[in-house]
């Protein structure tokens, strides 16, 4: 009997001592969930998960999937055989017969741990080492760089996984084990990585989105959406609030300084991300601010808008070097939808010179000539949602 089974091997859950039964029952419900209906069977086995009883065709589809899912440290598609020498090698052979065509090395590599077995691992490998140097002439053994890296797991209950390449996974936490933040999601390029690396860190993302319609168009929105469920496609589900400050942007440019346009706007979305977050349950804030890397992003504007939340607000970002989030976004696959050209929030109201170094008191004394509680309700009533699921 040889049968085809995949092996997800998970990271980092050793570290996590009691927590980790919900860690894997979590990651187990992600796996499932990013495995829709495909068919399949799906049991754990030490330190790693066995999916079994899928159609062979599926395979590249079923690793696809899985290895996006956080959690997933590596992932070895692998032949199972009964824990017997020869039937071992008839697998092996079946395989190197195929592919070892030319001049070639391999290595045998066991982990044994039947310990009831004859052998012990080091004797199993050279003990097929010797076989498959026998029967094929045009292979050499090298222990060290080998072409071929065979592998064999030799479980407790009879059974051998014998596998030849070893998948990286996406690493990380599953998502749903470290709590839920709020992503302020432009159309940029910076906030769909900052969303990805928290949600990797086993945070549930969900997104929200400030727009200027009818200012800017459909276009900007199908955008915004289209990296919503991007996101969507490694955390399994993604909610997206999309709010219109168009009367908020007006607001603003009637009645405060223009310099302080993009400070005071700032400082709009952040508390309507804050009221949002506490209606709904969501413990912090993510954005994708990188220090100095426009006006807005100083250290004096994080402070102006730290100030209209209580909520903590992660920065994923704010140390890297615009190449690296760009290396990243090219990674996750964001950035070709991330450098189309629709603007989110309107340009029509943005200053020439905004406020590189915004005074907090001065930004508060501005905003006294705005009903900031009428317009963030307002804002609110015309919120909508769209949900994306993988
Ligand atoms: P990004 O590439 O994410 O747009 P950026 O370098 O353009 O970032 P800013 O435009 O100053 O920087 O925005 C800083 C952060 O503020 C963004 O990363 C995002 O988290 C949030 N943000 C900005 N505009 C919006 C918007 N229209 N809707 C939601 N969040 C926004
Ligand atoms: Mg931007």
């Amino acid at each position: 009997m040889m049968e085809k089974v995949i092996l997800i091997r998970y990271s980092e859950m050793h570290l996590k001592g009691q927590n980790r039964k919900i860690f894997e029952k979590i990651f187990m419900k992600n796996l499932k969930l990013a495995l829709g209906d495909i068919p399949y069977t799906l049991v754990q086995i030490k330190g790693r998960y066995l999916l079994e009883n899928f159609n062979s065709q599926d395979s590249n589809k079923i690793v696809e999937k899985v290895k996006r899912v956080f959690g997933t440290h590596s992932i070895s598609v692998a032949t199972k055989v009964k824990s017997d020498i020869d039937i071992i090698f008839q697998c092996i052979q079946t395989y190197l017969k195929e592919y070892c065509l030319t001049k070639q090395t391999f290595k045998i590599q066991t982990n044994r741990a039947d310990k009831s077995f004859p052998l012990n691992s080091m004797q199993i490998s050279s003990t097929l080492g010797g076989m498959v140097l026998k029967n094929f002439k045009n292979l050499a053994v090298d222990v060290h760089n080998p072409d071929y890296l065979i592998n064999i797991d030799m479980r407790e209950n009879g059974f051998t996984f014998i596998s030849y390449a070893t998948i990286a996974g996406a690493g990380g936490l599953p998502v749903g084990s470290s709590g839920k933040g709020l992503l302020l999601l432009s159309g940029g390029i910076d906030s769909p990585v900052a969303g990805h690396m928290i949600a990797k860190r086993g945070m549930e993302i969900f997104c929200i989105h400030f727009h200027s319609y009818p200012y800017t168009n459909l276009q900007a929105r199908q955008k915004v959406e289209q990296l919503a469920k991007l996101l969507s496609t490694y955390t399994g589900k993604i909610q997206l609030y999309l709010i219109n400050v168009t009367d908020i942007q007006e607001q603003i440019h009637k009645l405060c300084p223009s310099e302080m346009m993009i400070t005071i706007l700032r400082r709009f979305m952040i508390a309507i991300a804050d009221k949002l977050a506490k209606q709904i349950g969501i413990q912090t804030l993510i954005t994708g601010e990188n220090l100095g890397q426009v006006a807005s992003q100083t250290i004096e504007g994080i402070t102006s808008s730290n100030a209209v939340t209580s909520l903590p607000v992660l920065r994923p970002l704010i140390g890297f070097d615009k190449e690296e989030i760009i290396a990243r976004a090219r990674a996750i696959g964001s950035f070709e939808i991330s450098i189309l050209p629709y603007e989110d929030c309107c340009t029509v109201f943005l200053p020439k010179h905004p406020l590189i170094k915004p005074k907090l008191a001065e930004v508060e004394r501005a905003e006294k000539k705005l009903d900031i509680e009428k317009l963030i309700l307002a804002a609110f009533e015309n919120m909508e949602v769209v949900e994306f699921k993988l």
